[in-house]
């Protein structure tokens, strides 16, 4: 399979979950240590390691596209997403101050965006969901916004205390009569943390989508949502 991104060989799978975002849920993932994982294959999938497939998708990348070009998005979303875990109590509507997080909130949270955008193009590539994945990866080799790309990010719904959760939703599509998905989205939580990732033609009213922010919006003040 070649990479969705460039299209040449692919040899590596990406990570469905930031493995900065396992470490500092679950610390050390070991044999003896094993870690649970609620996703669309199963209940309680154990496994052993972070390297395990059960975090990885099936849609394949080339080693240059999975690491040199997309890690800044990585990095940012392991910033963001560590000053969030990390924050005493998030609530829906709060204002966070990325200028707190990130030297250039701007850019920084292009870059987020554009690391929800590589997940959701392997999610998209993976499950062969008729959503046509070359604006994804045109975003993420120019370093460019995907128009249609919004994201929310609030506190997680359901807490429970002295569990450490780590989930991906399956992805929800909204299909017209001509089988063309307009609209599309799926979550990733991590313990407090939800993000809600929507994919959005012009004229679709969701509720998740007037919460949303995207790139070209974002200014310095992070408005959490109601997820
Ligand atoms: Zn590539």
């Amino acid at each position: 399979m070649d990479c969705w991104i460039c299209g040449q060989p692919g040899d590596s799978a990406e990570h469905l979950m930031k493995g900065s975002d396992i470490r500092s849920s679950f610390g050390r993932v070991s044999q003896d240590r094993p870690l649970y994982v609620h996703s669309k294959l199963g209940k309680n999938v154990q496994v052993r390691t972070i390297r395990d497939s059960a975090f990885k998708s099936k849609a394949l990348l080339c080693s240059r596209c999975n690491n040199a070009l997309t890690q800044p998005y990585d990095r940012a979303w392991e910033r963001l997403s560590a000053a969030l875990r990390g924050h005493p109590s998030l609530k829906p509507r709060q204002l966070i101050k990325l200028n707190k997080v990130f030297e250039r909130p701007r850019e920084s949270m292009l870059d987020v965006h554009l690391y929800f955008v590589k997940l959701f193009g392997c999610r998209i590539a993976e499950n062969s969901i008729p959503i046509d994945i070359k604006p994804f990866a045109d975003a993420l080799l120019q370093r460019a916004a995907h128009p249609q790309v919004f994201i929310a990010i609030g506190p997680s719904s359901l807490l429970l205390p002295g569990k450490t959760i780590l989930e991906f939703s399956e992805i929800d599509t909204l299909k017209l009569a001509d089988d063309r998905h307009v609209y599309a989205q799926w979550t990733y939580r991590v313990n407090n943390v939800t993000v809600l990732i929507m994919y959005a033609e012009p004229g679709q009213r969701r509720q998740g989508l007037s919460q949303s922010w995207h790139p070209s919006t974002q200014g310095r003040l992070l408005s959490l949502a109601r997820i």
